[in-house]
């Protein structure tokens, strides 16, 4: 396989393709054919509103088919109806469900909530994984959301209230920045990413060059290593990106781990069994492969020894 040859089934960034070719070798032109123009619309049922019958039972009385997954109840994909049907729906209006990608559903299930625990979600815009985990405690934790953009800020908040989000403390500042005095049970650090597991070939090519693929890992370092700060001794952070490149992922969490008081904690073959994943370089961390079905993404999970 050549570059040449990747580069000329679609717009994939001249960087990513070869980032791409060096890590995965001959996956790579597989993994480059795994970004289609679209995916299916998938959705998360908010159970803060409604259950998964309930929904399965509306959208057949409105006509929409809907498959289910082995591994999430809440999630449904709707092979036949696009986004714009959806979003007439008076189903989503009502926030009774949330518009996600398979793959972003993933990280929230990694974590154990239990009532009452203090969850920090770090870079929470626009929200679906703070409803997500929300919803996975039946609305029981003491969520505080993070975003630094004012413009997602707003929108982080309106979908937190629209989807029925309570006990939610909103903070709009940069998470590297957040008082060393807070203490969270739960961190999901949700990082700012290159976006290179998600790519929509039918967008403009997207810039993606070293320099700022470098400029992001030094955020996404200083994020988790802040991350780590904020959480008590046997405390539990999931790390995740929209990206499949080692350098934003495995190698961010090996930073972490290199300043000690940590440990990984696999994510369990019962889950990563069911999706289709990549190689990763750091055995127990998971990172999936992006297909017709799923976007690429990943996610570590860390524990604080001390
Ligand atoms: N977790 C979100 C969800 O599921 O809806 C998606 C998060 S998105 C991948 C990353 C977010 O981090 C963006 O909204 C971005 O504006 C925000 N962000 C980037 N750098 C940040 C920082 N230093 N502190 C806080 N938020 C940041």
């Amino acid at each position: 396989m050549t570059d040449s040859h990747l580069a000329a089934a679609a717009p994939i960034p001249p960087y990513l393709t070869a980032a791409l070719a060096q890590r995965f070798g001959p996956l790579a032109e597989e993994i480059a054919g795994g970004y289609p123009e679209r995916r299916p619309v998938s959705l998360r049922v908010n159970t803060l509103k409604t259950d998964a019958a309930s929904m399965k039972a509306a959208l057949t009385e409105a006509g929409i088919r809907f498959e289910t997954l082995p591994w999430y109840a809440d999630a449904l994909v709707l092979p036949e109806a696009g986004e714009g049907e959806v979003r007439t729906l008076p189903l989503y209006s009502a926030g009774e469900i949330y518009l996600q990608s398979l793959s972003a559903m993933v990280p929230a299930l990694l974590f154990d909530l239990k009532r009452g625990e203090s969850v920090l979600d770090m870079a929470a815009a626009p929200g679906g994984k703070s409803i997500q985990m929300a919803a996975l405690s039946g609305g029981q934790i003491s969520l505080t959301v993070c975003e630094r953009d004012p413009i997602r800020f707003d929108r982080l908040k309106s979908n937190l209230a629209l989807q029925g989000v309570r006990n939610v403390t909103a903070l709009r500042q940069d998470a590297r920045e957040l008082d060393d005095f807070f203490r969270f049970s739960h961190i999901l650090l949700d990082a700012p990413c290159s976006g290179s597991g998600t790519l929509l070939l039918s967008g403009k090519p997207r810039r993606m060059e070293a320099d700022w693929v470098r400029r992001l890992t030094r955020t996404q370092t200083a994020l988790i290593r802040k991350a780590l700060r904020l959480l008590s001794p046997g405390g539990d952070l999931v790390y995740a990106t929209c990206s499949i490149l080692e350098e934003e992922n495995e190698n961010v969490v090996r930073a972490a781990l290199s300043g000690g008081g940590c440990e990984l904690l696999p994510v369990p073959e019962a889950l990563s069994g069911q999706l289709p994943t990549l190689p990763v370089s750091l055995e127990g961390t998971l990172c999936i492969r992006p297909t017709a079905l799923y976007e690429g993404f990943f996610a570590a999970r860390l524990r604080k020894t001390k």
